[in-house]
């Protein structure tokens, strides 16, 4: 599908538009259906089934028999990692689809997700598939005549509910560790990206006849298990959709255990008032972001002005963790700003599927409003514009990269959520006013500190209110590095064995260590 320069010869065809429920795919019961954009041109894709409040139902319903009584809880765990490997090889047998599907879908830069991020949800497969055998718990020997032990369980049934700026991603990124603790699913792709979410859904269930397994039932007899080679169903279910219905459908379901939701802080509160008026459910919150980038005085600058450009501009600054807060040290200001304004003329916006693209589309006319009018306020408020800020092209969402300085920390760029390619640029005197003011958000996502001092490097590592801290890096990654918010950036984790965590719950049992003393 691809040519030798990283180029694409052709989209594919979309193949998957139903909801998948119960390991079928099936129209919604209202029949109705929603377009899903492509931003590059603002052309339907595709009609997708929109699923609602009696198709949540009816996949709750499927994921509540295949916990109850079907074989994934009750599998051996070493065959959930089995299977999980299989799903995981045939995510990367299909990178180039799934990454075109992304890059139409999303505006996403398509070689950054063939190369990265569509074979960084096959890794968390594998990571937590890795996990899923070695989950137990311990051996307490409590006091007098009774020992006990706990046992941790797999959470139920669990409603999954992902943002458009990751969508291959984070359906992974919660996916994977649900899978591994035994829990079944209904998950809900943003309404902009539905498509990479329903091709993984396909992709659960194909039966690969390299991958099958040979049970030894007794001496004499062996079953060979072709059919049942992928996720089982029931186990993993897709409800494409609104927020306000299929979204709030799950959030509030009398039948769902557990929320893991990841997307914008207004919504995370709708979330939790949900799970409180129905029945208690925990939720675990990813939300958005207003992170510093503090840059001290020591550093390369030209190395650093890379980074905060890419910390930024990557995925065109719909970033959750986007270093939007530039603080510049006063001895470097100048010098940032001009290698900074340098770098960026040779950063090239257009279309996703060009190899020599940077900066792709938003993702919808409306993020694209929603930017440019973040950029009106900026200018409105006092800061000076000092590259950008205008719409390119005459069709699709694109938007220069956007450079403000003169921004004092009360502006609304300065504090609010833009989640676009827009940075704020701010000076600094001491280390002291660095935290003061970088920890002057309501959010707490993540940080970034650029210094040679290591002692600079601690002590505002530590001193940073925030979930994640990078130093002279940014956006560093791992299955294995726990990823969440400190805040009104929300709770709970994600990636790492913290997230498994989040997806099981731990059981008490006692019992005397002799005949009952009773
Ligand atoms: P959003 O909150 O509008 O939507 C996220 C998901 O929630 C979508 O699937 C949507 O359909 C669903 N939803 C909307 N209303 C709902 C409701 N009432 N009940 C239940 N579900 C509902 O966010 P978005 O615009 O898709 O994503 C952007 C936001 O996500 C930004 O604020 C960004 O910072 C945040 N985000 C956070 C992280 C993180 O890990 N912290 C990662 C990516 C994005």
């Amino acid at each position: 599908m691809t040519t030798q320069n990283g180029s694409l010869e052709c989209l594919p065809k979309i193949k998957f538009t139903q909801l998948f429920i119960d390991g079928q795919f099936v129209d919604a019961l209202s029949g109705k259906k929603f377009e899903t954009i492509d931003p590059r041109n603002e052309e339907v894709i595709a009609e997708i089934a929109e699923g609602d409040k009696d198709d949540v139902d009816l996949a709750v319903k499927a994921a509540r028999r295949a916990f109850d009584n079907g074989p994934w809880p009750r599998f051996p765990a070493s065959e959930r990692r089995r299977r999980m490997l299989k799903f995981a090889d045939l995510i990367n047998q299909n990178v180039e689809e799934l990454a075109a599907l992304e890059a139409q879908d999303a505006g996403k830069i398509y070689n950054l997700v063939k190369l990265a991020e569509i074979p960084s949800a096959a890794e968390k497969l594998r990571y937590y598939a890795g996990a899923a055998d070695k989950i137990h718990g311990s051996t307490l020997k409590m006091s007098g005549q009774f020992h006990g032990y706990t046992l941790l369980e797999p959470v139920g049934v669990v409603g999954l509910i992902i943002p458009w700026n990751f969508p291959s991603h984070m359906f992974m990124m919660k996916a994977a560790p649900a899978l591994a603790a035994g829990c079944t699913m209904v998950i809900k792709p943003a309404e902009q990206t539905p498509l990479s979410a329903l091709f993984l859904a396909h992709l659960s269930k194909l039966v690969s006849f390299l991958n099958f397994k040979v049970y030894m039932i007794d001496t004499f007899v062996t079953f060979v298990d072709f059919l049942q080679a992928g996720i089982p169903d029931g186990v993993l279910n897709v409800v494409t959709g609104y927020g306000h219905s299929a979204g709030a459908a799950i959030t509030s379901h009398m039948d769902v255990d557990k929320v893991s939701f990841t997307g914008s802080t207004e919504v995370g509160r709708l979330v939790m008032q949900a799970a409180a008026t129905s029945n208690l459910k925990p939720v675990s919150l990813e939300l958005g972001g207003k992170s510093p980038f503090i840059i001290f005085d020591d550093v390369d600058v030209d190395k650093v002005a890379d980074i905060s450009l890419s910390a930024i501009l990557y995925n065109k600054g719909e970033l959750c963790v986007a270093g939007s807060r530039v603080f510049v040290q006063e001895g470097i200001y100048d010098k940032f700003i001009a290698t900074v304004l340098e770098k960026l003329n040779s950063w090239v916006v257009g279309d996703p599927f060009d190899p020599n693209v940077r900066q792709g589309p938003q993702v919808n006319k409306k993020q694209y409003n929603r930017i440019l009018s973040y950029i009106e306020i900026g200018k409105r408020e006092g800061a000076t514009l000092l590259t950008g800020g205008k719409p390119l092209g005459n069709k699709g969402y694109y938007i220069e990269p956007t450079i403000f300085t003169d921004v004092t920390d009360e502006m609304t760029i300065a504090r609010e959520e833009i989640f676009g390619p827009v940075m704020s640029i701010m000076k600094f005197k001491t280390v002291e006013e660095a935290i003061k003011r970088g920890n002057a958000s309501q959010y707490g996502l993540a940080a970034g500190v650029m210094t040679n001092d290591l002692n600079i490097a601690n002590m505002v590592s530590r001193s940073i209110r925030a979930g994640i801290v990078w130093i002279n890096c940014y956006m560093v990654f791992n299955d294995d590095l726990p990823f969440g918010g400190f805040k009104m950036s929300g709770f709970g984790k994600d990636s790492g064995m913290e997230c498994l965590q989040g997806f099981l719950q731990v059981k008490s049992v006692a019992m005397p260590i002799h005949n009952s003393p009773w």
